[in-house]
């Protein structure tokens, strides 16, 4: 008998046939003897038709009660899931969050969980019964319900796959597992069979949609494994562990794209102690979230800064670079929102060279120009042309011998 958590995305109890095919399968499992606990994320899109309603009606969308309407779309999953559960005579009660034991600090609307109690969640497997959680939910220190963010469920499920120190954590979503590229942009994508935690990390940082990033990074510290697999076809997904340290690693694992985030650049920086602290300070007080970050060999006493910022930030940014140039004596700002970041990921090319000279050269053969590099020691990543990232995307998965056979 094993202990499961089945967390099911948005897509996957869409719509009431959804939530019963679900129910199906949570049914098939504890038939089968193994006990699950569910976790349901909001139907479909509820919770971005939730932060339109609320935008409607309010200009100030206060944090309290921003978290009290989203949450309400995950209580209504978990209800129904719960319903649909009973008409199959599988026993089933739902806890929100808060009656989960999830405690959390109180930044609304994108709470951290300080601790999982889940006293009720185990009272209730002991009895029988099948838990049902609203995903990416709590309750603060000051007693008031939190919602921890987008993609929050994903959390939730490895959060309390961890608290119960269960076998381990099924992910399910509209994709049958995590590929070796996107496969709506190549066609030879492969499912991977299983993927580490650290490769599967620099994935989701650098633009791989699931899971949700943090949950990864949750998995990893705790030791989670997951499981991220189809609630569509059923079929085994992909299994997120450790290492195997008797297995050689594959050189590259995967290649990623992101074009979510803008470049910019302050020239003529003048090269003394304490420039760029100031520079990334002010952009930190700013809430910009700067990413790769560049600076040339300096030049007569001068050098440029290039970085990413999230599209989102980029106005702000810009009207803080100009200001902060003006002040330390710069040449001026300029950036570029038409960027795309491409990577290739893969814990082999520790103990491998030559994996930047074949992306290079990959890129070179396509006449694509790179303008920004930057590594970690299992990732390359390219700042390249929006409109290239498609052809450089489907060159690299090719040149890394990762495609279909
Ligand atoms: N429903 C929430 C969202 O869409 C939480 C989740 O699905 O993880 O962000
Ligand atoms: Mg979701």
């Amino acid at each position: 008998m094993a202990l499961l958590v089945q967390k099911f995305g948005g897509t996957s109890v869409g719509e009431p046939d959804r939530i019963r095919a679900v129910a199906d399968h949570v049914a098939r499992t504890v038939r089968h003897g193994d006990q699950v606990v569910v976790v349901v994320s909001a139907m479909g899109k509820e919770t971005d038709g939730l932060l339109r309603l609320a935008a409607d009606v309010s200009s100030t969308l206060p944090g309290r009660e921003m978290d009290m309407l989203i949450t309400a779309g995950e209580r209504k999953a978990m209800a129904l899931m719960c319903m649909a559960l009973h008409d199959r005579g599988v026993p089933a009660d739902s806890f929100t969050g808060s009656q989960a034991g999830f405690l959390t600090d109180t930044t609304h609307q994108n709470a951290k969980i300080l601790a999982v109690r889940p006293d009720r969640i185990r009272a209730a497997l002991d009895a029988g019964r099948v838990p049902v959680v609203g995903g990416s939910q709590g309750v603060s220190t000051e007693n008031d319900v939190t919602f921890l963010g987008r993609g929050g469920s994903d959390t939730t499920a490895v959060a309390l796959a961890h608290a119960l120190a269960a076998d381990a954590c099924e992910l399910y979503t509209d994709v049958t597992g995590v590929f070796t590229t996107d496969p709506r942009l190549v066609p030879t994508a492969r499912r991977m069979a299983k993927v580490s935690f650290d490769e599967l990390l620099e994935m989701t940082a650098t633009g791989c949609p699931k899971p949700a990033m943090r949950s990864v990074e949750y998995a990893r510290t705790h030791g989670v494994r997951l499981h991220v697999r189809s609630a569509f076809t059923w079929q085994e997904g992909t299994w997120v562990d450790e290492e195997d340290p008797d297995m050689e690693q594959a050189i590259i694992s995967a290649v990623t794209h992101d074009t979510s985030e803008a470049k910019m650049t302050i020239s003529g920086v003048p090269d003394q102690p304490g420039v760029a602290a100031r520079v990334f300070r002010e952009l930190a007080d700013l809430e910009v979230n700067v990413d790769m970050i560049v600076q040339n060999v300096s030049d007569k006493g001068v050098t440029d800064i290039s970085f990413t910022v999230p599209h989102s930030d980029l106005d702000r940014a810009v009207a803080a670079g100009e200001t902060i140039a003006a002040e330390i004596g710069a040449l001026g700002v300029t950036s570029d929102p038409s960027i795309a970041r491409i990577s290739v990921i893969g814990a082999g090319m520790r103990s491998n060279p030559g994996v930047a000279a074949t992306m290079f050269e990959t890129l070179a053969a396509c006449g694509v120009n790179i303008q920004m590099i930057s590594t970690s020691s299992i990732r390359v990543s390219c700042v390249v042309a929006e409109e290239e990232a498609e052809e450089a995307v489907i060159a690299l998965h090719e040149s890394f011998g990762l495609s279909e056979a």
